[in-house]
């Protein structure tokens, strides 16, 4: 068996004979490397995949646009809540723990049914 020299870390390795013109030996670096100069001439020689990547590469930072603040700002302190999280289409607050006074609109912390504590001093139209 031919033994072939690594284009990346310069030693003999045996080429499997389902790849063609191997040049790099399967060590995970010299892989990694092999991956690169792939792109790099196929991002030489194919306008249309130079094209995507970038295209690709700005889609993907503008759907994840707080990324890379968050990725500043992530301390232990900052809670679990990541912000712009909650910000687009969460329902409104008030919907949720806090009720309307069914007298006097009031926003309320408890069940809906009950009233606030005005509603014994107030008690005008309800609509
Ligand atoms: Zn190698």
């Amino acid at each position: 068996m031919t033994k072939l020299r690594c284009a990346h870390c310069g030693i003999r390795f045996t080429p499997a004979p389902q790849v063609p013109n191997q040049a790099y030996c399967s060590k995970p670096d010299c892989q990694k490397e092999r991956r690169r100069q792939w792109q790099k001439s196929k991002l030489q020689s194919d306008p249309d995949y130079r094209d995507n990547q970038s295209r690709a590469q700005k889609a993907w930072t503008d759907r994840n646009p707080e990324y890379w603040r968050n990725h500043r700002l992530n301390r232990p302190d900052y809670g679990n809540t990541l912000p712009g999280e909650q910000a687009s289409d969460a329902p409104e607050p008030g919907n949720q723990s806090v009720a309307r006074c069914g007298g006097c609109y009031e926003s309320v912390q408890r069940d809906p049914a009950l009233s606030c504590s005005r509603k014994r001093r107030y008690s005008g139209p309800t609509k």
